[in-house]
């Protein structure tokens, strides 16, 4: 955890969020600013910054994130429509929040490749 990143201070609920699903491990919400109709943030309750930063233990982690994405791109009907799964990595892809996330965007057609 670290004290003044945005995503610890939702997973230690010190901001509201609209939390769609919470294990021991990760919390996923609803984007803020969605960008389409399903965005949905996926977060280790362990803070570290990016990909740059995941250890071997991290990376187990993330791969069970990505199994609760299956899972919630199926409870909101865009599994079989289809789904972007986006994970940025500092300023060339446009990181702004520094504790990583994965992205579960879905109800609208995406072009490619991204802009
Ligand atoms: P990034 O560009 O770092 O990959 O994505 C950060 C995402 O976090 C953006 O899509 C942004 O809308 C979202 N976001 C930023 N602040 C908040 C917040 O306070 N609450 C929620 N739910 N989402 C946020
Ligand atoms: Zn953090």
């Amino acid at each position: 955890m670290s004290e003044d990143c945005l995503f610890c201070k939702i997973a230690r609920k010190e901001i509201p969020a609209d939390i769609v699903f919470e294990d021991d491990e990760m919390v996923a919400f609803r984007d803020i600013n969605p960008k389409a109709p399903v965005h949905i943030l996926f977060i280790p309750k362990k803070h570290f910054a990016n990909l740059n930063d995941m250890s071997d233990e991290d990376a187990c982690i993330v791969g069970r994130i990505l199994s609760r994405v299956k899972d919630l791109a199926e409870k909101n009907d865009v599994a079989e429509s289809g789904y972007r799964v986006v994970v940025n990595c500092n300023a060339d892809a446009g990181q702004e929040v520094f504790h990583l996330h994965v992205h579960l965007l879905g109800g609208r057609s995406f072009t490619w490749p991204p802009g």
